[in-house]
């Protein structure tokens, strides 16, 4: 499958949690292994994720933070310190980009760099 293709199909099978009828099919699985192969589609995917829930990837040092900052964008309630889905939280408070310590308390570790492609989190620091 190419990228075209791939990007294409995105909205058959992007869409998450997949019915196994649909993602159990040649296409389907030809779909899912153009994921994990091409790092071009795969952070295009990302974005995509981001985008969907009402996020501007722009507003990212990168696809990779977008969506895993933006991952519970939906749920109000979410709680950095008690959901253990939460990798990486934005703190607003400080602009921090930070990895919630789950020790009762409410320490962070900052981070300083995307844990998955490297770019620096801060460019006016
Ligand atoms: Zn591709
Ligand atoms: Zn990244």
């Amino acid at each position: 499958m190419d990228c075209a293709t791939y990007r294409r199909l995105y909205p058959k099978y992007g869409k998450l949690p997949l019915p196994r009828k649909v993602w159990d099919t040649p296409e389907g699985e030809e779909h899912g292994d153009h994921f994990h192969d091409c790092n071009s589609c795969c952070d295009w995917t990302l974005g995509q994720r981001a985008v969907a829930r009402g996020a501007r990837v722009e507003d990212f040092p990168c696809v990779h933070i977008a969506d895993r900052v933006t991952e519970k964008f939906d749920s109000t309630d979410a709680d950095p310190f008690d959901d253990p889905d939460v990798i990486i939280w934005k703190f607003d408070h400080s602009g921090d980009y930070g990895i919630p310590i789950r020790d009762g308390g409410s320490s962070i570790v900052v981070i300083q760099y995307c844990p998955w492609c490297g770019v620096p989190l801060y460019k006016d620091r």
